[in-house]
């Protein structure tokens, strides 16, 4: 009788924090800058340089341990975890190995299983790496600091995944909690959000958890899910036939579908771990935490309920646009200055998914403004411009931002309200298309669908088709 076998994972999460300078020096954490013009003795590891701690980095992960559950670490403190390797300047990397500022933490997932608990290890602070370039010549590989010391938090999960549903409710919940306190805009595709996923296999029923590999290298949730279904089945085949599975490090090859080891998996003594002298421990105060408590933004369930009360748009509405903060910012901004939420969310849901969908975008790369998107809902309500005209102001306005009004004035697209020409357009068409006339005395009432069709093309799209209609009828 075939085995049958239960998948265990548990995913390390690395998120660089939204702070505008490094973790423990004043250089810009802008990404794009020249290479190398964003450093400093600091963050190139210059004998003699000393590291002080950003104090929003600690800020921000204070919030996200509040946020997920966790303990804070009242008596924190960093440590140097050793390697050679040249995108790390200093040889070491300065991290949390003993006393991470959060632990024993979980956020709660839904999946199709229902609701579960997700256990959270720990949440510890440590700086990045610089970034090697090896493609662009051949003898040579180049180095840029710009990246060594921004700053990140590294979030251990529980091994208590058993799907990649799971996996999936579980980095979009953390994502959507980090972007909700404004620590990280966790975009997987550029690496603000990175998730290493563990996973091992046992028969179920077993008590005791399988070997695990690691998987690196997974930039979208699809490549996260993919690689799951490739890495189990790798696993179970090899336990089949008899083998075991190496503990180690693989890296994900999305367009191959398949994983590489890339090394044996080093142990925590390997990197000879010890406290670094040349930081102070941290004593997080009671007041600090208050503070950090006071300053926590509303999180989703709690924007769902608001709005359910306070907008009264559809359930399935709020479910949409409540999952990115951006969307609920642009919405709650927008009907702030409108005051009309249901056509607010009929833009966020139809149109704007339309397009996200269509440029395979991610709806934190939102670039239309709430003024905007403001303007455009009152030149429909003033009927200043038909719908179809408003769509195509809307796809304009959703990739470059235009300002309505003036777009409108500028191409001249206002619905053309002098009823004396819409007027003498629609005899012209009536006089034009006599089978229409024609069939529509005889009781086709569809005629009038073409007819007026006629009207709005004469008119180059801009008049009411409301008013095209009543003339339409009186002169019919
Ligand atoms: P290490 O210290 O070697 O990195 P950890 O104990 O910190 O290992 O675990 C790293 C990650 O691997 C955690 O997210 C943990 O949940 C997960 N993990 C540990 N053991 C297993 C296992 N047997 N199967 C799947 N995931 C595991
Ligand atoms: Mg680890
Ligand atoms: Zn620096």
């Amino acid at each position: 009788m075939a085995k049958e076998y239960e998948t265990v994972i548990g995913l390390e999460v690395h998120v660089e924090l939204a702070s505008k300078t490094k973790i423990f020096c004043g250089c810009s954490t802008a990404f794009g800058g020249a290479p190398n013009t964003h450093t400093c003795p600091v963050c190139t590891g210059m004998p003699g340089s000393l590291p002080v701690l950003n104090k929003q980095v600690l800020e921000y992960a204070i919030a996200v341990g509040l946020a997920t559950n966790c303990d804070i670490t009242r008596y924190c403190k960093f440590d140097r975890k050793n390697y050679f390797y040249p995108d790390n300047p200093q040889n070491y990397q300065i991290s949390q190995l003993y006393l991470p500022i959060c632990r024993n933490g979980y956020v709660e997932i839904e999946t199709e299983n229902g609701k579960k608990q997700v256990g959270i290890h720990e949440i510890h602070m440590e700086e990045d790496a610089g970034k090697l370039i090896h493609d662009e010549w051949e003898d040579c590989s180049l180095v840029d600091y710009n990246r060594s010391g921004v700053p990140l938090i590294e979030i251990v999960s529980e091994p208590d995944m058993r799907c990649a549903d799971e996996v999936i409710a579980y980095l979009e919940k953390l994502r959507l909690i980090i972007q909700y306190l404004g620590a990280s805009d966790c975009k997987l595709n550029e690496g603000s959000m990175r998730a290493d996923v563990n996973l091992s296999v046992r028969e179920v029923g077993a008590k005791e958890f399988g070997t695990r590999t690691e998987m690196k290298n997974l930039n979208s949730f699809r490549a996260i899910a993919r690689a799951i279904e490739g890495e189990k089945a790798r696993q179970i085949e090899i336990l089949e036939e008899g083998g075991k599975v190496i503990q180690e490090t693989r890296r994900w090859d999305d367009a191959k579908e398949y994983s590489y080891a890339m090394r044996s998996k080093e142990d925590a003594q390997d990197y000879r771990y010890f406290p670094d002298p040349d930081l102070t421990p941290i004593v997080v105060s009671d007041e600090m935490i208050d503070e950090i408590k006071a300053k926590q933004p509303e999180f989703r369930s709690e924007k769902m309920e608001r709005y359910k009360e306070q907008y009264g748009i559809p359930e399935y509405d709020i479910e949409i646009i409540t999952g990115s903060k951006r969307m609920a910012d642009l919405f709650e901004e927008t009907t702030a200055i409108c005051n009309q939420p249901k056509k607010v969310s009929n833009w966020l849901m139809v149109e704007t998914q339309r397009l996200l969908k269509e440029e395979s975008m991610d709806p934190e790369d939102i670039r239309f403004s709430p003024e905007n998107l403001a303007k455009l809902i009152a030149l429909t309500d003033s009927k200043a411009i038909n719908s179809s005209v408003a769509k195509e102001v809307f796809e304009v306005m959703f990739h470059e931002n235009i300002d309505p009004d003036a777009y409108v004035e500028e191409k001249g697209l206002k619905t053309v309200n002098d009823e004396g020409a819409l007027r003498s357009t629609i005899e012209q068409v009536i006089a034009d298309n006599p089978k229409s006339v024609e069939d529509y005395h005889n009781g086709k009432e569809k005629a009038i669908g073409f007819l007026v069709g006629q009207t709005m093309k004469a008119m180059k799209g801009k008049a009411d088709p409301a008013m095209i209609n009543t003339i339409l009828k009186e002169l019919l």
